[in-house]
């Protein structure tokens, strides 16, 4: 089965936790801190397969998560790094961001891409000593990795898409111009499966062809197989046009290039502003006035026009040349610009209306407010807007109003769910 779409749910590790630890030596009574930092939890990485040539493996394992950091330990140990996943994929697939249509990446290329990033660990409590405060009890948990559903796209890489009504002869032609032996029936709908063929054109120069499911009339509307399969032409820099000049089948060859250009806009308007030359076929069993007049119709709107029989090969190797010579003109096979991640919107109301708790002990305020902890996972405690927003969660959700109606004062120590820090006005 051709699978040339996949929806997928991936996770890249979270960070190790920082470690509380005390420095424990024989004869020494009360040791520094010394909880080493958490691991980074590992990067969901996606790699080109070229043994791979549908999303198939897809259907069946749909979820992919990276591990954990390691988490830091005592003697100042940092937790490992966690390995990376790589999800291998064939060449040409297109990973999308499901919720925002954003492109994350174009796996085009060997280049490996990083789309879901692990996050950093979590400090230790060494790095939370300070002149005032010598015995840190604090450790910090590891960051979330980031988490996304994708959708992977497959999009073919070639320089020409044939396309047209079906039986017209596209498979016949790619079959005779190259090495690819598609299925080739006196029925529609024989190609099911995209293929490619390398054209050569002469020592040294080659290009690429594509062979598409034949597109029939509402193939933009889902109606048939041949919408399906439209995004493999998207990519191509050039379209080859196949009609069947003799009208074997009773249908009209002019109608039939204006149909499927139809679809094509329909599609995309990207599409059907693709150059295009015209394959005229079985010219074999086409009278002399058929030709002429598809000729006078194609050449009219400046299409370059070709008479050809794929079946015996007579004129396809003038056609191979002209599609040839009109490529050296065209910009390459299209790759698509990854789309930068948005950057992350905080949200300003957090803590508004969220109930907590305060009680004193020993001079110590312990704030007890369990909905902070999600948050308090993404502040970054070496960045300072990351704090000052932290600040202002605070701020909204009253702790820190509370706090100084019950006498707090400048360099008291406030405890959140175990993580302590001097109170600062
Ligand atoms: P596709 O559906 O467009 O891929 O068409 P195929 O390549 O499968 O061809 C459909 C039918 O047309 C087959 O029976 C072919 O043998 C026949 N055919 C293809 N090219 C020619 C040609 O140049 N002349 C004649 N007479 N028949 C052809
Ligand atoms: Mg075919």
């Amino acid at each position: 089965m051709f699978v040339d779409k996949a929806r997928i749910k991936i996770k890249a590790g979270d960070g190790g936790d920082g470690a509380v630890s005390f420095h424990r030596e024989k004869y020494v009574a009360a040791g520094g801190p010394d909880g080493g930092d958490g691991g980074k939890g590992g990067d969901i990485i996606f790699q080109v397969d070229d043994n791979f040539s549908t999303l198939i493996d897809f259907r069946y394992k749909r979820k992919y998560m990276a591990n954990k950091g390691e988490d830091g330990s005592a003697n100042n140990c940092t937790g490992k790094n966690a390995e990376p996943l790589i999800i291998k994929v064939p060449r040409g697939t297109l990973i999308k961001d499901a919720e925002t249509g954003r492109i994350m990446a174009d796996m085009s290329s060997d280049e490996p891409c990083i789309v879901a990033k692990g996050g950093k660990g979590g400090k230790g409590n060494v790095n939370f000593a300070t002149s005032t405060r010598q015995i840190p009890k604090f450790a910090k948990p590891g960051f979330i990795g980031e988490e996304f559903d994708v959708i992977l796209e497959l999009k073919l890489l070639a320089d020409v898409g044939l396309v047209g009504f079906p039986n017209v002869g596209k498979s016949t032609l790619i079959s005779v111009v190259s090495a690819a032996k598609p299925k080739i029936a006196n029925y529609h709908f024989t190609t099911l499966t995209p293929v490619l063929g390398v054209v050569k054109v002469e020592e040294e120069k080659s290009f690429v062809m594509a062979d598409i499911p034949g597109l029939i009339e509402g193939a933009s509307d889902g109606v048939g197989l041949g919408h399906e399969f439209l995004r493999h032409v998207e990519r191509c820099r050039l379209i080859l046009h196949v009609l069947d000049v003799s009208g074997i089948e009773g249908r009209n060859p002019a109608d039939d290039f204006e149909t499927i250009n139809k679809e094509l806009a329909n599609f995309s308007e990207e599409l059907v502003k693709c150059p295009q030359i015209v394959a005229a076929n079985k010219c074999d069993m086409a009278t002399d006035e058929q030709i002429s007049k598809l000729r006078d119709f194609i050449t009219a709107k400046g299409i370059p026009f070709y008479c050809i029989s794929a079946a015996t090969t007579k004129g396809t190797a003038e056609l191979i040349q002209k599609v040839a010579q009109v490529l050296d003109t065209l910009p390459p096979i299209k790759e698509y610009q990854a789309e930068p991640l948005p950057e992350p919107t905080l949200d300003e109301s957090a803590g508004l209306n969220e109930k907590f708790e305060i009680t004193v002990d020993n001079d110590i305020y312990f704030v007890d407010a369990p909905w902070i902890e999600p948050i308090m996972r993404t502040i970054d405690i070496d960045d300072y807007s990351s704090l000052q927003y932290f600040q202002r969660v605070l701020r909204n959700s009253g702790i820190i109003d509370k706090l100084e109606e019950m006498g707090i004062n400048e360099g008291d120590t406030v405890d959140l769910l175990g993580f302590e820090f001097d109170y600062v006005k």
